[in-house]
């Protein structure tokens, strides 16, 4: 396997990219020969610890790029009482729209919300937990993050804390996408506001069901310096390594970091 030869950007993922295939491929708990999903334990782990971070709470939090998936939610959703989740691509919406609607063909989160509930310390509580992302989750709504406001024609009012898993990286074909994307993203957080990212570091490919997507080639110091010329301080910031031998990515670690935005006129 090895990275396309043209960046796929949205427009590839709009055509292409296959929610239910890539949930199969990425969100189960065990993969197809019984082996868990480290990958995904340990982001879960992270987005655990960095929503138990102090003054990590608020009114709204806007997930970016959220994709078919809620995992990113699991945590999160007991610090803010409201959630707007945004992604360019149609399917994706409609794909999330349809377990946060309960309805027929969803897909089955239920061993993930149960393995974060164990996380938060009770297990039993994995029901009210589905139940309170989906009365969380206002809006689902499409954006680009490449446009200076990622939500034309609608405009956001600011929120308490911007989350983005595993989108930018695969959004932005270079670092100076990346960094003016953080910077569009930036602009939809409140000064003092948080911003909390998962971002796979030294990946350049990651592919499920014959399907082959880009990723922009990351270093940590690439995204903190990025995070930090969006206005941003960080707070927080962890490397787990990923195991070699995944036939999935050619990603070398996970980065999950915690960021607060700068008062206007302090830096
Ligand atoms: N957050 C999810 C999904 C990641 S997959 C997870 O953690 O698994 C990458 C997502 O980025 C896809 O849903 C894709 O539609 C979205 N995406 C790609 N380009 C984008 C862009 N320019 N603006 C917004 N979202 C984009």
């Amino acid at each position: 396997m090895e990275a396309p030869a043209i960046f796929t950007e949205a427009e590839v993922y709009q055509r292409s990219f296959n929610p239910q295939e890539y949930l199969k491929a990425f969100y189960t708990l065990t993969d197809s020969r019984g082996q868990p999903n480290a990958f995904l334990t340990k982001n879960l782990k992270s987005l655990y610890k960095m929503f138990s971070l102090e003054g990590l709470s608020g009114q709204t939090l806007v997930d970016v790029g959220c994709g078919p998936t809620i995992y990113q939610l699991l945590s999160a959703c007991e610090r803010f009482q409201e959630i707007l989740a945004l992604d360019y691509t149609d399917q994706n919406r409609r794909e999330l729209q349809k377990w946060l609607k309960n309805e027929a063909g969803a897909f089955d989160w239920s061993p993930v919300v149960k393995y974060v509930c164990e996380l938060e310390g009770d297990r039993e509580k994995w029901a009210e937990k589905e139940e309170n992302v989906r009365k969380k989750v206002r809006q689902v709504l499409k954006c680009d993050v490449t446009r200076a406001n990622p939500t034309e024609p609608v405009s956001l009012p600011p929120a308490d804390c911007l989350l983005s898993t595993l989108c930018l990286e695969g959004a932005c074909k270079d670092l100076a996408t990346f960094r003016s994307a953080l910077r569009n993203l930036g602009a939809l957080v409140k000064p003092g506001g948080h911003l909390v990212l998962l971002t796979v570091l030294r990946e350049t490919y990651y592919a499920f069901s014959n399907q082959v997507f880009s990723c922009l080639y990351l270093e940590r110091s690439d995204v903190e310096e990025a995070v930090g010329a969006a206005g941003f301080d960080v707070r927080f910031s962890e490397v787990q390594p990923h195991p070699p031998g995944d036939i999935r990515v050619d990603c070398d670690a996970v980065l999950s970091l915690v960021a607060r935005k700068r008062d206007p006129g302090t830096g």
